[in-house]
């Protein structure tokens, strides 16, 4: 098994599937160190629990829920391989969110492309990309959203999302590019807001 940061039932507070219960999973270490991260405790690798296969399918069917996410930390510095299969077996609909930085591994129903300008994505993974999130910190973050668009396949949804702490600085300027390129729709941290994982 993988390391594991930690494991939650919880909604998906971003992008399409927002308000969707689901139940994630938190791979353990991520080198990408982005300065805003909400989870700089999961960047370590010598961290996280290596919980057994049969320990995580007995909680996950514990819940209801038919939609896993592995998130991180970034899940692509491990193989996931194996973990998907044997998830996907039981019949859940699996999920990933990445930076893509890292070699595509396992079969995925959806994945969320977070690319970070510090570590870009490998270009392997852009056919792949179910939907763009594009973190809004700054002016440039605009550009690299446009750059970043060209990359993937004309089926993906688009999102700029802005940072959780620039979100009074940056509307405007996100509404402002949302009327100018409809294909972009914004994403919001719903979790956040309600004060939940
Ligand atoms: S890629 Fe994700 S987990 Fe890694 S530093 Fe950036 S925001 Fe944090």
């Amino acid at each position: 098994m993988i390391p594991i940061k930690e494991t939650f039932l919880s909604i998906q507070g971003e992008g399409y599937y927002a308000g969707q219960s689901s139940y994630f999973i938190r791979t353990q270490g991520c080198d990408i160190g982005c300065h805003w991260c909400d989870e700089p405790d999961s960047w370590s690798m010598n961290e996280g629990v290596n919980m057994s296969f049969n320990t995580l399918v007995h909680d996950i069917q514990k819940t209801n829920t038919q939609i896993i996410i592995f998130t991180g930390g970034e899940p692509l510095m491990h193989d996931l391989t194996s973990v998907s299969d044997n998830i996907r077996n039981y019949g859940y609909k699996l999920h990933l969110e990445t930076s893509g930085a890292y070699p595509l591994s396992g079969q995925w129903d959806w994945i969320t492309l977070s690319p970070k300008k510090i570590k870009p994505p490998l270009s392997e993974i852009y056919p792949f990309a179910s939907e763009l999130k594009i973190i809004i910190y700054n002016n440039n973050d605009f550009d690299w959203a446009i750059d970043q668009a060209r990359k993937v396949n004309k089926s993906c949804l688009l999102y700029l999302q802005p940072e959780w702490s620039q979100i009074e600085k940056m509307k405007s300027k996100i509404f402002n590019f949302l009327s100018h390129n409809p294909r972009w729709k914004l994403s919001l941290q719903m979790h956040k807001y309600l004060n939940i994982k």
